[in-house]
């Protein structure tokens, strides 16, 4: 029996997956998709566009309308959940209260029948590849909040699987908590070298955690990229104020995003640059955040049916600031270096 229990990750791809639940607008729609062996992935998006019918599809919790799913090139499309290779970690981990940490790691191997013995010598094994082999006795109400996860984990991995699942695992936890476990998780991830696709509505859980993020609207895939691609080169309107961050604005050259922190703000009446990049507005509202201040701004000028660009943002550094501050009701004027802003193109559909 091998006890060190060394994972071997999987490729995961769908190919025109689709799931249709009744009359309406599919729920997932016709997307295509390719992870990585050994990738960290985010699916994200907000609520209701398919990120967890997508999941439960690949975990075969879901029956798929169209379309297939392979890991590493063997299609899994049919087969059921626990012949996939998959295993899924679920929000607030789902311990079992009364089964000590060694029973519920042993749980699925007890339901299969697999003796005594050998189900408590594999979930000792895992319990001690994640740190957690000394409290093997204790009851998930005698752990702490990371403990519990790496029971969880612990569990998840107990049948050897080659893709893990984890559908939002830290949306109900406290903020503080949360932002530990999903450092333990990234950490986890690293160390067993598995694929991870986690399910997250949370733009700053994806960015911490994701090497490929697959940003979701309406059951389809708007963008797939690093953080830093997705952060950085929005591809529409809705991924740049789905990611925040971003003023979207209609210039001449079109419509094009700008990062809050890359917009430069002067005060009172300056004559025009010369230039399309800049704008005048008028400050709503003043945000101390720490490090930074966010000023809430509003384009004087701008149409009411143009309201999705009027509301802007720029984001400045406390020192700044401090040198300038800005107030409720001053009139400024914006502008942006030509690099600073990129095009934007059209939403494939209204954001939702
Ligand atoms: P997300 O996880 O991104 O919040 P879901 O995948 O849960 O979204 O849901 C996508 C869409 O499918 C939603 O409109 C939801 O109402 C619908 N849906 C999900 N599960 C079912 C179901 N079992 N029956 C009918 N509609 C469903
Ligand atoms: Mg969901």
């Amino acid at each position: 029996m091998n006890l060190t229990v060394t994972p071997s990750s999987a490729a995961i791809e769908v190919v025109g997956l689709t799931k249709r639940y009744g009359q309406g607008a599919p729920a997932v729609d016709d997307i295509n998709l390719r992870i990585e062996s050994g990738s960290y992935c985010c699916l994200l998006g907000p609520s209701g566009c398919g990120k967890s019918t997508t999941l439960r599809m690949i975990a075969g919790h879901e029956s798929v309308t169209s379309g297939d799913i392979l890991l590493d090139n063997r299609n899994i499309t049919e087969l059921p959940a626990s012949a996939r290779g998959t295993a899924m970690m679920f929000q607030s981990f789902a311990l079992f209260p009364h089964l000590t940490a060694l029973d519920n790691v042993a749980f699925s191997l007890k339901m299969k029948g697999i003796p005594r013995g050998e189900r408590y010598a594999k979930a000792q094994g895992l319990l001690e590849r994640v740190a957690m082999g000394q409290f093997a006795q204790r009851k998930p109400g005698e752990l702490s909040g990371g403990q519990q996860q790496r029971v969880a984990l612990a569990r998840a991995l107990i049948n050897q699987p080659r893709v893990l699942l984890l559908d939002e695992p830290l949306s109900a936890l406290d903020p503080f908590l949360r932002i530990q476990m999903r450092a333990e998780l990234r950490r986890w991830q690293k160390e067993l070298g598995l694929t991870f696709v986690h399910v997250t509505h949370s733009q700053e859980e994806a960015m911490a955690l994701a090497d490929v993020m697959v940003v979701m609207n309406s059951g389809r895939i708007e963008q797939v990229g690093s953080p830093h691609q997705v952060y950085n080169r929005p591809v529409n309107e809705f991924v740049a104020r789905f990611m925040g961050g971003h003023n979207v604005l209609d210039t001449p050259e079109g419509r094009v995003g700008v990062r809050t922190d890359h917009i430069q703000i002067a005060a009172g009446h300056i004559p025009e640059p010369g230039h399309s990049r800049s704008k005048k507005a008028v400050i709503t509202d003043v945000e101390y955040q720490g490090t930074y201040v966010l000023l809430g701004l509003q384009d004087p000028h701008a149409s009411r049916s143009a309201h999705s660009t009027s509301e802007l943002a720029v984001l400045l550094s406390e020192a700044r600031f401090s040198e300038r501050p800005f107030s409720v009701g001053e009139l400024v004027q914006l502008s942006w270096a030509a690099e600073a802003a990129h095009a934007l193109q059209e939403n494939r559909r209204a954001p939702v």
